[in-house]
C-alpha cells in the first residue's frame, strides 16, 4: 500500500519540492497531501508535479497558525490516517532586536513552534493507535547554534528541538519515529523574503552602531555565506526522502557537513564561551566573514565529522 505523507507549506521550497519528489516516485510508493496555507499561490507546485496531479499527490489548504485549518485538514484525510507528517512551514526574522515589535516575533513562534505542535497534537494520536508513524520537522542548524541577529528565529527553532526531543522519548514507546532535519542556508524564497523585509525596516529603538554592525558587517557577510555553502531545496528533499526511508531512522539529521564543526564546537566546551567568541572573531576581528569561515569549516571538516551528516547517497 501506498505511505501517506502530509507535509506542510509546499507552494515554494524546500516543501514544494520534498511534495514533487516524494510524488514522482518511480515505484509510487507515496501519496502525497500537499498543503499550502493559501491554494492561490499552488502555480508553481501544479507545473512541477506534472501528471503527478490527481495521481500520487493531492493538494489541500492549511495554515499551519489556525486550530480551526489544522483541523479541518487533518479530518479530510481518509481515516485520519497519515503515515508520515513532515512539518516544514516556517518563517524567518533577521534584525536588531530593539526594532522587533514583541507582537512580531510572536508571529514567528506561532508559526515556527506552535505550528508544527499543532500540526504534531492533532496527527499523533491516530499514529499512536496504529502503533505506526513518522514525524518529520524541518529545524535549521539554528536550532542548535544561535546565530547573531537571528535572535528570535534561532529561539523558535531551539524552542521546538526541545519539544521534539521530550516528545520522541514518548513516541518510542509507541513505535513513532520522529527525526529532526537541519539544514544550514538554502537557497529558496526564505532569503529573498527576509531581505524584502530588511528593504522595508525602519530599525527604530536600535542604535547606530548596532544598525551598522546589522547592515554593514552582518548582513553582507550572511549573503556570502549564502552563496558559498547554499543548498538546493532538492537536496534537502533528497536528504529527507533518505530519512523517511531508512529503517532505523536517525533522530537529528545535519544536511551541511560544513557545518558539523560549529556543532562539534559547542559540545567540545561545556562553558559555551568556545562558540561565542568563534562567533564573535569572526564577525567583528576579521574583514570578511566568508573566507575565515569557509577556511576554518573546511580544515575542522574530517571526515569523522562528515559522517554526521545526512546525505542522498
Ligand atoms: P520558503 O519561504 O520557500 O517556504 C516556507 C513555506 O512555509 C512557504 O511556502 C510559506 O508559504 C509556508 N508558510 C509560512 N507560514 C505558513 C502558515 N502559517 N501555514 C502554512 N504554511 C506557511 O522557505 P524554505 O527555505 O523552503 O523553508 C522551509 C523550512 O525550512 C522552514 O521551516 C525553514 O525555517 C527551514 N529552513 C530554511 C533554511 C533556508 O536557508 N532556506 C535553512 C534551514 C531551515
Amino acid at each position: 500500500a501506498q505511505r501517506v505523507v502530509l507535509i506542510t507549506g509546499c507552494s515554494s521550497g524546500i516543501g514544494l519540492r520534498i511534495a514533487v519528489l516524494l510524488a514522482k516516485d518511480e515505484q509510487r510508493r507515496y501519496h502525497v497531501i500537499a498543503t499550502m496555507r493559501n491554494l492561490q499561490k499552488k502555480k508553481e507546485l501544479v507545473e512541477a508535479a506534472g501528471e503527478a496531479l490527481g495521481n500520487t499527490l493531492t493538494l489541500q489548504a492549511l495554515d499551519v497558525c489556525s486550530d480551526d485549518s489544522v483541523k479541518q485538514c487533518i479530518s479530510s484525510v481518509k481515516d485520519r490516517h497519515i503515515d508520515i507528517l513532515i512539518n516544514n512551514a516556517g518563517v524567518g526574522l533577521l534584525g536588531p532586536l530593539e526594532s522587533i515589535s514583541v507582537e512580531r516575533m510572536k508571529t514567528v513562534f506561532d508559526t515556527n513552534f506552535f505550528g508544527t505542535v499543532r500540526m504534531i497534537k492533532e496527527v499523533m494520536p491516530d499514529m499512536k493507535k496504529r502503533r505506526a508513524g513518522h514525524i518529520i520537522v524541518m529545524s535549521s542548524v539554528m536550532g542548535m547554534q544561535g546565530v547573531v541577529f537571528n535572535d528570535i528565529y534561532a529561539a523558535s527553532k531551539f524552542a521546538i528541538e526541545g519539544f521534539c526531543e521530550s516528545m520522541a522519548v514518548q513516541l518510542l514507546k509507541f513505535n513513532v519515529k520522529m527525526s529532526l532535519i537541519e539544514p544550514g542556508p538554502v537557497h529558496t524564497e526564505f532569503e529573498a523574503k527576509m531581505m524584502d523585509e530588511l528593504a522595508e525596516m525602519e530599525f527604530s529603538g536600535a542604535d547606530q552602531d548596532t544598525v551598522r554592525y546589522f547592515k554593514d558587517v552582518y548582513v553582507p557577510s550572511s549573503c556570502d555565506i549564502f552563496e558559498a555553502m547554499g543548498q538546493t531545496p532538492e537536496y534537502i528533499a533528497k536528504c529527507t526522502q533518505k530519512v523517511i526511508e531508512s529503517r532505523s531512522p536517525r533522530f537529528r539529521n545535519l544536511t551541511n557537513s560544513l557545518y558539523t564543526p560549529i556543532v562539534a564546537m559547542k559540545y567540545a566546551d561545556e562553558t559555551g564561551g568556545l562558540s561565542v567568541h568563534a562567533f564573535y572573531n569572526l564577525l567583528f576581528n576579521f574583514g570578511s566573514l566568508m573566507h575565515v569561515a569557509m577556511a576554518v569549516l573546511k580544515c575542522l571538516t574530517c571526515s569523522c565529522l562528515r559522517r554526521r551528516t545526512v546525505s542522498p547517497d
